[in-house]
């Protein structure tokens, strides 16, 4: 069998199967396992001014992870500039949020050529090559130009943009010139695999071949939609067992009988806490006996705050829950709980199971596993309700959610207040589908159809 080599920016915790960072890495370490093989990227490491090209690997069973460190020119212009500045919001549809510094984007494909020259030497001709996400689109050309003819796949955990949108971006067509250096490109949604193929077609870069076949700069390459999934058995047992954890127990007892409404996101402007926020207080203010009687959760772990626009957002989403509470609340009652501090997942999945509703609100977002791992966590017996934006990728299987437009704050607080009124009967149709859904389309059904796709694609290629 061939052995797989797996490229993304971060690489998770050595040795531990991934289970402290979460289902992908718990998915990917175990197709590392089935295969053998390797594990590369940034070692998380920031060496200053010290250029080296020294790979750190280490062995682990079948596994080798080969780790890299940048410096700090690298990480800002490759990393928090125009992976973060650019490609990010760009992604998401934030043309005002862009940043197309030149010094960036050199960085960015610097960066890139880096991790290929390292990388290159290790690869095999009969590997097969997965790389992933934004950070890294033009590994593959930069490695077929190292004379590389290995299969090589994409996965885009985040969402592809129109062509009006994409075209805004400076090296459109290199960006889409490199992914077709792949032989299998993966999006999460249809409608991100619709927007590639147009984008590519409205500019006159490829044709399309077959369904699912492209032709452009003298390769033929496949699209494919692979929904990510999340470790659903995992998040139902560990939501099942979590009245032994003392965070949720504390949670519970200061709760005195309330009713829970969460929201758990990074801090990131792509997540519309601003609109969520104002669409709870909507609903408390229309909804007068909801007073006293509903605590919102939401938890936000800060991210990115190298990256100014996160900084900016971090003052000006704590100072709106403070306004809001300050406006509504009582001396015996906050109705926000606003924290920014990381949970770990036994007591997040506690804290989905407990709470009468989810609120997953993005303004734009590939997938969203916040969403998914809110319904795993749910008790079959009383379960709560996914209030969820329509722009998250995950609203394309959880039709069972209550979708609502993330702009529209009157319409997050007509369906919060649905959410909290809704009979369990209802709540039980709703949800159970959802849950039988994502539990057939787990993590690891995603990574195997993924890796299954991406071993036929030349073979489809060449029959089309
Ligand atoms: N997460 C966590 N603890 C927290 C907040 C988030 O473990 O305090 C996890 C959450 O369970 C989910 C991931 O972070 O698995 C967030 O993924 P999502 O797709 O929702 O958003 P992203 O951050 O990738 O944009």
């Amino acid at each position: 069998m061939s052995r797989l080599i797996i490229v993304s920016n971060r690489v998770p915790a050595l040795g531990d199967g991934g289970a402290a960072a979460g289902g992908l890495a718990v998915a990917l370490h175990a197709a590392l396992e089935q295969h053998g093989g390797m594990w590369f990227g940034w070692s998380g490491e920031n060496s200053g001014d010290k250029e080296s090209d020294r790979l750190q690997t280490t062995e682990v069973g079948n596994i080798t992870y080969a780790l890299v460190d940048l410096t700090k020119r690298d990480l800002e212009e490759y990393y928090a500039g125009f992976a973060n500045r650019a490609l990010w919001p760009l992604f998401h549809y934030r043309l005002d949020l862009t940043d197309f510094s030149r010094r960036d984007m050199a960085g960015y494909f610097r960066v890139n050529r880096y991790f290929a020259r390292l990388l290159a030497p290790l690869i095999r001709p009969d590997d097969i090559i997965w790389v992933h996400d934004y950070h890294l689109i033009p590994l593959a050309s930069e490695l077929r130009q190292m004379g590389l003819r290995n299969r090589m796949g994409f996965f885009l955990h985040i969402p592809w943009p129109p062509p009006d949108v994409l075209f805004a971006l400076p090296p459109h067509e290199t960006i889409v010139r490199s992914l077709s250096s792949y032989d299998l490109v993966g999006f999460q949604t249809e409608f991100d695999a619709e927007n590639f193929a147009a984008c590519l077609i409205r500019e006159g870069f490829g044709s399309r071949v077959g369904t699912q076949v492209f032709d452009a700069y003298g390769r033929l390459f496949g699209m494919g939609v692979f929904p990510i999934g999340i470790e659903t058995q995992t998040f139902a047992e560990l939501a099942a067992a979590s009245t032994s954890d003392v965070l949720v127990e504390r949670m519970r007892h200061s709760l005195d009988g309330m009713q829970l409404l969460i929201g758990v996101d990074r801090l990131d402007y792509s997540k519309g806490l601003g609109e969520r926020i104002q669409g709870f207080s909507r609903y408390i203010e229309t909804n007068p006996a909801s007073r006293g009687k509903v605590v919102y959760l939401q938890v936000t772990p800060k991210s990115r705050s190298e990256v100014p626009e996160y900084a900016d957002m971090q003052k000006e989403i704590a100072e709106l829950a403070g306004r809001v509470n300050g406006s509504l609340g009582d001396v015996d009652w906050t109705p926000i709980r606003y924290i920014n501090r990381t949970v770990k997942r036994q007591a997040l999945a506690g804290l989905y199971r407990m709470a009468r509703a989810g609120l997953v609100t993005p303004l734009r977002d590939g997938m969203n596993l916040v969403a998914k791992e809110f319904i795993a966590s749910q008790d079959p017996e009383d379960p709560g309700v996914l209030v969820l934006s329509r722009f998250a990728g995950a609203a394309r299987e959880l039709d069972g959610a209550l979708l609502v437009n993330p702009y529209d704050t009157e319409d997050i607080a007509t369906a919060i207040a649905r959410a909290m009124n809704m009979p369990v009967a209802e709540r039980i149709e709703r949800w159970t589908p959802m849950f039988e859904r994502i539990d057939k389309h787990d993590v690891m059904a995603w990574c195997h159809s993924f890796l299954e796709a991406l071993k036929r694609t030349r073979v489809m290629a060449r029959a089309s």
